[in-house]
């Protein structure tokens, strides 16, 4: 099982993320980042590193 992590400091609201995979990220009414889930799964792991990839300002990433 891997993690989604977030660096809210660096979340510009672009919402490339939202798109590629709403049902791990979400933005609040401030703009950034809301991580929905956390554990990622081997079977979605592909999918959510290329939405953490979409990120312009590279606020995201996957961890072991
Ligand atoms: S794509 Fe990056 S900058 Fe845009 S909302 Fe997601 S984490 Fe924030």
């Amino acid at each position: 099982m891997s993690t989604v992590k977030a660096d809210l400091s660096l979340c510009q609201g672009y919402a490339n993320c939202v798109v590629a995979a709403g049902d791990y990220f979400d933005i609040d009414d401030d703009g950034k980042v809301v991580l929905l889930k956390i554990d990622v799964p081997e079977s979605e792991r592909t999918r959510v590193e290329e939405a953490a990839r979409s990120c312009p300002v590279s606020a995201l990433w996957v961890e072991d």
